[in-house]
């Protein structure tokens, strides 16, 4: 059986199968860059982040595409306040994002796009949907009218059958269940920034922003479109009702939605103050690797619990696993290869691919992982494991570390290089020799200072970082 994922369009798990050959076109709704991102909404694009590289590890070829939405109520509404151009105020906020996504080491997409650049096509686009009829005009301002689109609800499985004709709404969020016709063109307001078009002066609404942007790079059906569950409605409904009104086509076949993350069990808000961002994180001095860890250690379709007893136990989770690595890379084993070690890491290895196919399921590949570190390192107690079984073992960790991405630790500029580490060895070692212990001891205690721990076994000396 191939990989697995679970559709909101059919609220069912189905075989996933590219369109055209082997690669997936996909797209992702990128952040409002309004701010800096906080851990909730790094959730999702974590979970996105492992189905890249598991669709990668299975074969396939992406082609992928996130957007970052910088023309919105919120970013207009800052930088008018601040009397900064929209660029000069989202420059600021893309960067961060950019910099947080590389330290929890989420890859970046094939294509990362501005709506800016973007603003005549999204005009074309409202310019079509009002030739065929799916649209209304009220003062300068555009909107889509959903009773036209018999299909509206679709995603999220709500009957909008009850809807008020002509009940509208400009604003680019509302509330759940309070269906409206959506703003696609906001008509020029005084004070704001504006766009001459071919329908008028003014500014794309949110919804248009992402059909215009996934259509015009990959094609008018994607194989997959991924966000966090609270865009199915009404964005992710919107962006369907446009698309396929445009292109008479289906416009996404696989939907697949990352479940919201709480702190402490708790909805996270500012005025409960346990609103936290990536940099509020690492700032308590928690390693960004423990926060990726975290991350995507639950299942995406699980509600995801952020408690700091949590980044611990993924920070202590890490360690066993490096710990793991070090005593396979550093032991000296007795010749030969045991068939039944070799056995249980093709076991191991298997487990960790059919989770994984299973919808990503990443809390059962980890189990898979932390099981056999467990037996293994009972076999090497007990001198079963063999010289010849260590590439079995190490390509166990290679496939993990793929998705995961966790063994190497975080270095940040100051800390001392690997290259500098193994030199102070080699002198402690060398004073060892002469009988020089107390230049051996400040060598143990520089390292120490600069965090590295150095451990002394039958093998050699093993060293990691704290
Ligand atoms: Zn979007």
């Amino acid at each position: 059986m191939g990989l697995r994922l679970y559709n909101t369009l059919t609220q069912r798990t189905e075989e996933f199968r590219p369109l055209h050959d082997n690669i997936v076109r996909m797209y992702t709704c990128g952040p409002t860059v309004y701010h800096y991102v906080h851990i909730g909404n790094f959730r999702t694009f974590a979970f996105q982040d492992v189905l890249r590289r598991w669709l990668r590890a299975r074969g396939f070829t992406l082609d992928h595409v996130m957007n970052l939405t910088d023309v919105e109520d919120k970013i207009i509404r800052n930088a008018v306040a601040q009397g900064k151009s929209l660029r000069d105020y989202t420059a600021e906020y893309e960067q961060a994002f950019l910099d947080d996504s590389a330290q929890l080491r989420l890859e970046r997409a094939e294509r990362v796009v501005r709506a800016t650049e973007h603003i005549p096509e999204m005009a074309e686009a409202v310019r079509s949907l009002e030739q065929k009829g799916f649209t209304y005009e009220t003062e300068g301002s555009v909107y889509y009218r959903i009773g036209k689109f018999p299909e509206y609800g679709k995603l999220s499985h709500s009957d909008f059958s009850g809807i008020r004709a002509g009940a509208r709404v400009d604003k680019d969020e509302y509330e759940k269940a309070d269906a409206r016709d959506f703003v696609l063109w906001k008509a020029r307001k005084e004070g704001e920034p504006y766009w001459d078009s071919v329908v008028g002066p003014g500014r794309p609404g949110w919804h248009i922003e992402c059909s215009v942007m996934s259509m015009k790079y990959l094609g008018e059906t994607l194989d997959i479109h991924t966000g966090g569950v609270d865009l199915t409605f009404p964005h992710h409904e919107n962006e369907i009702a446009q698309s396929e009104a445009l292109t008479g086509k289906q416009f996404v076949r696989y939907w697949l939605h990352a479940e919201h993350l709480i702190v402490e069990g708790q909805k996270m808000s500012k005025s409960l103050g346990n609103f936290y961002t990536l940099r509020d994180v690492i700032t308590m001095g928690y390693q960004p690797e423990a926060v990726r860890y975290l991350l995507i250690s639950v299942p995406y379709r699980k509600k995801l619990n952020f408690t700091f007893d949590g980044l611990k136990a993924a920070a202590t989770s890490i360690q066993r696993l490096r710990d793991f690595e070090l005593r396979l890379k550093t032991s000296r084993f007795a010749d030969g290869r045991d068939a039944k070690v070799d056995e249980r890491s093709a076991h191991a290895l298997r487990q960790f691919e059919d989770s994984l196919d299973d919808d990503l399921n990443t809390a059962e590949a980890l189990a898979a992982v932390f099981e056999y570190i467990r037996d293994i390192n009972t076999a090497m107690d007990a001198g079963d494991f063999r010289l010849g079984n260590v590439d079995g073992a190490l390509g166990l960790l290679e496939r993990f570390d793929e998705i995961f991405d966790v063994l190497k630790p975080t270095t940040d500029a100051s800390s001392i290089s690997e290259a500098d580490v193994e030199t102070l060895i080699a002198d402690r070692a060398a004073a060892k020799r002469a009988r020089n212990f107390s230049r051996a001891d400040e060598i143990r205690k520089e390292l120490l200072d600069r965090g590295v721990v150095l451990e002394d076994t039958k093998d050699g000396v093993r060293w990691k970082r704290k």
